[in-house]
């Protein structure tokens, strides 16, 4: 009687994916996959990052992102971004999120910060919001809201 696994046991093995002959061949990875996809079930989908405006009141030396001047046109977000940007929230199945405003200087667009804020507080049962500002003009307006947002300060000299 034989005991032990057969060449032709192998075969049906390596041809099926049971089985590698080496770390790092594709039958190998093909079980990473498998395990690691087990291992990490993605969930809801509860921090986005939004740039309601690429302008911003400073010109850093180092700047990498697409900011603009303060005073140039046609890089808010417009009023049907606004309401696009309301039901992308509003269809999000999370009870809970996290939105972190970027820019440009986000500060300068309180408005749409605080129609965001105050949509996911009515939506979410829990909200945390972070505003990454270089607090160059901290208006009363901005301060007051500033109290209950984390505010981010960026990293100017
Ligand atoms: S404050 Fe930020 S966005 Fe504005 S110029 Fe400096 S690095 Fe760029």
């Amino acid at each position: 009687m034989h005991v032990g696994i057969t060449e032709g046991d192998t075969e049906f093995l390596e041809a099926n994916g049971h089985a590698f002959q080496e770390p790092g061949d594709l039958a190998y990875a093909g079980f990473e996959y498998r395990f690691a996809s087990r291992l990490y079930t993605p969930g809801d989908l509860d921090y986005v990052i939004l740039v309601p405006s690429l302008r911003c009141n400073l010109a850093c030396g180092y700047c990498q992102v697409s900011r603009v001047n303060e005073k140039t046109p046609g890089f808010d977000w417009t009023d049907e971004t606004l309401k696009a940007v309301i039901r992308f929230l509003d269809g999000l199945s999370t009870k809970r999120i996290k939105v972190e405003f970027q820019g440009g200087e986000p500060l300068l667009r309180l408005d749409v910060l605080k129609e965001v804020r105050d949509f996911c507080r009515s939506r979410f049962d829990k909200c945390e919001f972070v505003v990454c500002t270089n607090l160059q003009d901290p208006s009363d307006e901005a301060c007051r809201l500033e109290a209950g947002i984390l505010a981010k300060l960026k990293n100017v000299s």
